[in-house]
């Protein structure tokens, strides 16, 4: 039985005032929530989130990126070794906008996971297609190829430590989101390239679903079979917006 995970990715919104209402709004609405809940912030902020998360064993605190190297000569860039000294436990790795904006590759992101697996991160790994790639038809050949390069660089039990969030790209930001039949079909698929190399991890590794997900359309997504949680952008901004997807799982 695999529990439900519902995380925010607030990508690069935050101030000491915001975090400090945000956070501390969703731990008064906690009662009620089963799933796993983490709030992944910017850098400045994860040392107060975080300060102030620990009240709370269901709120989690994760980063949104890290570097693949541990320290040196790499301006501008956080390690993850750095972030786990806020004590912060999760980190998104590949996220799409990393990948479009910053030109991550498949190979880069598989770095990435390796890098927070060595630091006793847990990465959010994340994955999707293009708009153009489902049009052609080529959903599950993008998809496959970027799990495969993890599989390929760390093998198949790194997954008993990774969670999936499979966030086609054209319903992120964007308000268009997957029907819950096209993301149970990818999710599925997703598992059973899992299950190629290993029935049991394909079983237990939690897949969530983003791209728009909303109180209005989160409980039919995260109803499907394969779909274990969300990973929320816009509608992890607002308390009760974010805690009622945490409820509909
Ligand atoms: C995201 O950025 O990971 C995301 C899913 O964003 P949104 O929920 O706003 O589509």
């Amino acid at each position: 039985m695999r529990q439900t995970i519902v995380a925010g990715n607030w990508k690069m919104n935050a101030s000491k005032e915001m975090v400090g209402a945000l956070v501390t709004g969703i731990l008064s609405g906690m009662a009620g929530v089963t799933a796993k809940v983490i709030a992944c912030v910017p850098f400045p902020y994860l040392s107060q989130a975080e300060t102030l998360a620990a009240q709370s064993p269901q709120l989690s605190i994760g980063a949104q990126n890290i570097n693949t190297n541990p320290s040196g000569a790499f301006t501008g860039e956080v390690s993850a070794e750095m972030i786990k000294d806020f004590n912060v436990n999760y980190v998104i790795v590949g996220h799409s906008e990393r990948r479009s904006l910053y030109g991550e590759t498949n190979e880069v992101v598989a770095e990435k996971v390796e890098a927070a697996l060595k630091n006793g991160l847990t990465p959010l790994f994340c994955i999707g297609e293009l708009l153009s790639d489902r049009d052609n038809d080529k959903t599950e050949e993008v998809v496959g190829k970027q799990v495969m390069a993890v599989i390929e660089r760390l093998g198949i039990e790194v997954f008993k430590e990774v969670i999936i969030a499979y966030e086609p790209v054209w319903a992120i930001g964007t308000g268009v989101t997957a029907t819950p039949e096209q993301a149970q079909e990818t999710h599925a698929y997703i598992r059973s390239v899992l299950a190629e190399h290993d029935s049991d991890i394909a079983q237990s590794t939690p897949i969530l679903y983003g791209g728009s997900m909303n109180p209005g359309n989160a409980a039919e997504l995260i109803g499907c079979e394969d779909i274990d949680g969300g990973l929320i952008g816009g509608a992890s901004l607002e308390a009760n917006s974010f805690l009622q997807i945490c409820k509909a799982g």
